[in-house]
């Protein structure tokens, strides 16, 4: 699939926006100081957007979208093909991208270039895959048509967290969809989480005013984005809270549009007595600590059944303890850094506060910098800080369950519904164990963190509403028309 070209030069420029097929200057008067989250050297500094550059945006997303929307499947198939050949030459470029800018391990980042490798590949089929139906009617002589449309232009606002990721699992099936895309990316992450796309798909060969990347601040354009009255849909991944904040503005202004909510989670991960528990050991430490565990589908809660608990603890002790912690771009390290000092304080009154609860923390560490060593608790109760919200960082409390309904019942007792996962030996056991839990998705004898190009991935409860990736995500990015043809003359009945 790769294809070797080795005259390819690195992308420059990435103070510049992409808006309106152009390469320009922010005009407000704030700038975007982007840091490597390990070291605080500065990546690039960015002047940031204005209204007056956020409606420039959306005027060429506007202008443009019904002529792209008329190419062919085949066309618009292309384009995506080409984007993904061209990740392919550039994935070492972008892996280190993803390393200084996100302060992704090398692990993580090669996690995220090929999740991002293979939404785009699932996208390039999306155009061939859009198909109506004919529905029979009730009227004599009239014949029901659905198409399926593009839905126009999509608003993408995306995190800081797989930055590369969450945008391109937005903009590659609104873009293949026949639809115009303006992309807010996160401010820790502007390069990953949108300029350094909009430059791969620039490549690619998309007409200009197709994809628009702002760079803005929360105050100047965060609901500007939102209240305009061009984009029909606004792709959101982010924290409940802003989420929440997002759906309010999206439904309560003077447009409606539809939402895509993709918030945060409280995964349980569950052990049940019979379960493999070396196995589940493992993948209790990969699960929680990728990405120094800042992932809305990370495990945020151990849950063990008694009668095992002692041992779990033990041996999931002694592993992590083995885990490399420091520098991202260290081929064998496990945790890295955490995004900004932000984050690191939230951590660091997380930590005070498990403590006060009651928590026995068996481990700990020196915060150096932005890097927080794995944080273990023990003796964590359902109601404590630690269960009852997400850490999005490397702590974890092992909660201990009576047994199977009790598992159950601490797993479900949480007002979000993304991820979760259940070990045990018996599989029978494990499916029955996973339709009783309250999530968008279960994965049994594995971690939390999982996602496919083409199974739903999305949440239950505080966690959102909509589904990416495969059908699901088709339908998301589409509108429904239904059109019907009267054959022959009606009677009306006056
Ligand atoms: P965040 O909600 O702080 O920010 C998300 C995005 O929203 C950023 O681009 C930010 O600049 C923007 N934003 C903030 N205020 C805004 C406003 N008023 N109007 C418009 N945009 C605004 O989240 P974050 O800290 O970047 O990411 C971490 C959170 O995201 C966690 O809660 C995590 O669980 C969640 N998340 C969810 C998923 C998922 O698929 N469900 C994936 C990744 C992250």
């Amino acid at each position: 699939m790769s294809t070797n070209n080795t005259t390819t030069s690195a992308y420059t420029d990435f103070h510049l926006q992409f808006i309106a097929g152009e390469w320009q200057t922010g005009k407000d008067d704030s700038s975007n100081t982007n840091t490597n989250p390990y070291n605080g050297d500065t990546l690039v500094e960015i002047q940031q957007a204005t209204k007056d550059q956020l409606n420039e945006a959306y005027d060429a997303a506007s202008q443009t979208q019904e002529a792209w929307a008329k190419q062919t499947p085949a066309t618009r198939a292309a384009v995506l093909y080409k984007v993904v050949n061209i990740l392919d030459q550039r994935q070492e470029e972008i892996v280190d991208w993803l390393i200084k800018e996100s302060g992704s391990t090398r692990i993580k980042a090669m996690v995220e270039f090929s999740a991002t490798r293979a939404i785009t590949l699932e996208a390039a089929t999306f155009p061939n895959r859009v198909h109506g139906e004919i529905r029979p009617s009730n009227t004599p002589g009239k014949e029901n048509f659905i198409y399926r449309e593009p839905i126009g232009v999509v608003a993408v606002i995306s995190p800081w967290n797989f930055p590369l990721h969450l945008t391109q699992r937005s903009i590659a099936p609104a873009l293949a969809l026949g639809n115009a895309v303006v992309l807010k990316p996160a401010s820790d992450t502007p390069v990953t989480g949108g300029l350094l796309l909009a430059k791969v798909f620039e490549e690619a060969g998309l007409p200009k005013g197709l994809l628009n990347v702002v760079v803005g601040s929360g105050s100047e354009i965060g609901d500007a984005i939102v209240e305009h009255k061009a984009p029909s849909l606004v792709s959101f991944t982010g924290s409940t809270s802003v989420g929440k904040h997002i759906g309010e503005l999206a439904n309560g202004g003077e447009y409606i549009k539809q939402v895509a909510l993709e918030l945060g989670g409280n995964s349980p991960f569950v052990v049940l007595k019979d379960a493999d528990i070396e196995q589940a050991v493992k993948a209790a430490a990969f699960g929680k600590f990728l990405h120094q565990g800042q992932i809305c589908i990370a495990i945020n809660r151990v849950i063990v059944e008694d009668e095992i608990y002692d041992d779990f603890v033990e041996r999931f002790l002694a592993h992590v303890k083995t885990l490399n912690v420091g520098d991202p771009n260290k081929q064998d390290t496990a945790v890295g850094p955490i995004i900004n000092e932000k984050q690191v304080k939230s951590l660091k009154e997380k930590i005070a506060k498990a403590q006060e609860e009651g928590a026995k923390m068996i481990l700990s560490g020196e915060i150096e910098g932005q890097v927080v060593p794995p944080h273990i608790f023990t003796e964590v109760t359902r109601e404590m800080d630690l269960s009852r919200n997400e850490v999005f960082g490397p702590l974890v409390g092992i909660i201990r369950a009576k047994d199977e309904v009790d598992a159950l019942s601490i797993a479900n007792d949480s007002m979000y519904g993304l991820s979760s996962a259940v070990f045990t030996a018996d599989m029978q056991k494990g499916l029955r164990f996973a339709r009783g839990i309250r999530a968008g998705m279960t994965h049994i004898n594995d971690i939390s963190v999982n996602d496919e190009s083409n199974t739903p991935f999305g949440g239950e409860k505080n966690s959102g509403i909509g589904r990416f990736n495969g059908e699901w995500v088709l339908e998301e990015f589409t509108r429904t028309h239904w059109i019907s043809m009267q054959n022959e003359p009606r009677e009306y009945p006056f």
